[in-house]
């Protein structure tokens, strides 16, 4: 399996999953992130927690494609340098990090443990192909299946498994198994890129933020109704973008989102004030 990049723009809309998932979840909030490209209000702490996280456990899994295993303190010093950064770029860039009840010192603190956990618990004999994995496959519905993996492992001779970390402050529920469309996306690519393979899984890898640290292992299947389920999505979305129709999806996504306050200053007209009794 050659590794895939995406240097050069495809001429074809792309799609990615969190494409599909923001338009799902609210086609307004996709509007400004991807339409208008609005910079969102502040920057979201787990979000580049997560991020930060990513690269390090990345790191460390090129370490063992490479047979040479890095030691903690050299993942340690992956996340240390990446969630600096990325606080750096925030806090500079106009988009300043909503710390809450948080603070930078017990960030680092926590990733420090959960990176422990992680590099303690990790299958060292893991078959590593690749990690950031970048795709673009061309789709029937004439538009590029876009993304990064963040790890596939060989599982035997013509099988393969995506590894999708994530940290999380609890575990996923069986709808997020059933019907998160990352699982489904990244199926549908790896199947168009090795349509010989003779499996392919996925598993997400949730590194838990809880008191305790975690790894937790989830396996993901989807068949071939879930394909199909991916392909008609696609076409609403598709249909959807172009026609320019994007509503307001109002619930309790809106208290976290980035745009929340544009939104609501669009209008005209101040909305009502509802306090739950
Ligand atoms: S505040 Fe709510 S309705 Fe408005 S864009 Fe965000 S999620 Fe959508």
């Amino acid at each position: 399996m050659a590794a895939q990049t995406t240097s050069v723009a495809p001429a074809s809309p792309h799609v990615s999953h969190t494409r599909l998932s923001t338009w799902l979840d609210c086609p307004k909030k996709y509007e400004y992130s991807y339409v208008l490209e609005a910079e969102e209000e502040g920057t979201s702490v787990p979000l580049v927690f997560g991020s930060a996280i990513h690269e390090a456990v990345a790191a460390f899994f090129d370490s063992l494609k490479n047979k040479d295993p890095m030691i903690l303190d050299e993942v340690h010093a992956v996340f240390e340098r990446a969630f600096a950064d990325e606080v750096y770029v925030a806090e500079t860039m106009g988009c300043p990090m909503e710390w809450g009840e948080s603070n930078f010192e017990e960030a680092v603190e926590k990733g420090q443990k959960i990176l422990q956990c992680f590099v303690e618990k990790v299958d060292r004999t893991l078959d590593v192909m690749h990690t950031e994995y970048a795709f673009d496959v061309k789709t029937a519905e004439g538009c590029v299946l876009r993304g990064y993996m963040d790890c596939i492992i060989r599982t035997s001779e013509n099988s393969y498994k995506i590894i999708e970390i994530k940290t999380a402050a609890k575990t996923y529920g069986q709808d997020r198994l059933l019907y998160d469309l990352q699982p489904t996306v990244y199926i549908a690519a790896l199947r168009e890129i090795v349509p010989e393979a003779d499996k392919i899984e996925f598993e997400y890898w949730l590194l838990m933020k809880t008191k305790e640290p975690d790894l937790k292992i989830l396996p993901v299947v989807r068949n071939a109704g879930d394909l199909q389920e991916l392909r008609e999505t696609i076409r609403g979305y598709l249909l959807g973008v172009a026609t320019g129709a994007f509503p307001r999806r109002r619930g309790w996504q809106c208290s976290y989102c980035g745009h929340a306050t544009a939104c609501r200053t669009s209008c005209e007209q101040p909305q009502s004030q509802q306090v739950a009794g």
